[in-house]
C-alpha cells in the first residue's frame, strides 16, 4: 500500500491509500478519487512536504564513511 498526498482542483489536500502507483494512476485517470471536502474528482498528487519536525535535534552532520547514512548507521559502532 502507498499513501499519497493528493490535491483537488480547489486546493484541498488529503491523503489516500492505493495498492500501488499503477492503482493510483488508474483511479486518477478514471476520476475514481473524490476529494473528501468538496467531492471533486479532478485530483493530482500534492507536493509532499518534507516530513521534518522543526526544532527537533539535528541529525549528526557527518555521514557514516562506510554506508553514507547520516545517523543510525548499522555498520558503525
Ligand atoms: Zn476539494
Amino acid at each position: 500500500m502507498i499513501l499519497y498526498s493528493l490535491q483537488c482542483r480547489d486546493g484541498h489536500v488529503f491523503d489516500e491509500w492505493f495498492a500501488s502507483s499503477a492503482d493510483y494512476e488508474a483511479k486518477a485517470k478514471t476520476h475514481d478519487i473524490a476529494c473528501p471536502d468538496c467531492g471533486g474528482t479532478e485530483v493530482r498528487k500534492a507536493i509532499m512536504a518534507p516530513n521534518v519536525s522543526r526544532g527537533a535535534a539535528a541529525a549528526p552532520a557527518a555521514p557514516c564513511e562506510t554506508c553514507g547514512e547520516a545517523g543510525g548507521c548499522p555498520w558503525s559502532g
